[in-house]
């Protein structure tokens, strides 16, 4: 937060403001190392928010802060997405919203290889963005943003992860994300990268401390 100190994070708790599955399976694996007890606003009945916001970092911000207001406690919500260069970045904060209201993300790799092919672009360069907010009640916030390069891949491979993991495959490497184990996935991933940042920034010494 620009013109005020860092504040560091020193709860017991910590409210994941999001309802999406795969990604507070990741958080809470992220989180693991730091003994915290992580609750996800889905569990606490907390409203979602609307994702008003036109870039990762806003809509970040507006869900940590809904759910730090509304919990009473401090809370981290993450923003991210898939961003292909050939559709100039889509469907980027939009990613959620390709999979349509059955969140079907066959649908929406679908959409997103079909949009590729009619560019005309030979293209294939993508990259996912995490960006995560830590918010207080009080309504501070702390927003780090990670990003990992790679190819966009057709058909899709692999059944782990979640959401369009199984069409990226990261640089420098040959599988894709639905073909690694979620251990794989933290070694390069936008998320873990992400959280590096924030643990660097707010988590005083590092896990277990
Ligand atoms: P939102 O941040 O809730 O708007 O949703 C982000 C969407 O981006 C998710 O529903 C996924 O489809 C996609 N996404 C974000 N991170 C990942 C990831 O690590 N792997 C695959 N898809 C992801």
């Amino acid at each position: 937060m620009t013109g005020s100190p860092v504040r560091k994070f020193t709860d017991k708790t910590l409210i994941v403001a999001s309802h999406n599955s795969g990604k507070v399976r990741e958080i809470g694996e992220l989180l693991g190392p730091f003994g915290l007890e992580v609750v996800s606003a889905g569990d606490l009945g907390l409203p979602e928010p609307d994702e008003t916001g036109d870039t990762f970092i806003a809509n970040a911000e507006l869900k940590a802060l809904a759910a730090a207001l509304a919990a009473g406690k401090p809370a981290l919500a993450d923003d991210s997405g898939f961003c292909v260069s050939a559709l100039n970045g889509d469907p980027g904060i939009y990613s959620a919203r390709w999979a349509g209201p059955s969140k079907d993300f066959s649908v929406a790799m679908g959409k997103v290889w079909a949009a590729v092919e009619a560019s005309g672009s030979t293209d294939r360069r993508a990259w996912f963005t995490c960006a995560l907010t830590l918010a207080w009640p009080d309504g501070h916030v702390e927003t780090v943003e990670g990003h990992v390069q790679g190819t966009a891949v057709w058909p899709p491979r692999g059944d782990h992860g979640f959401g369009y993991d199984p069409m990226f495959v990261p640089e420098g490497h040959d599988r894709t994300f639905g073909e690694v184990d979620s251990a794989w996935k933290h070694s390069v991933s936008h998320r873990a990268e992400a959280f590096r940042q924030l643990v660097e920034r707010c988590f005083d010494g590092g896990p277990g401390s």
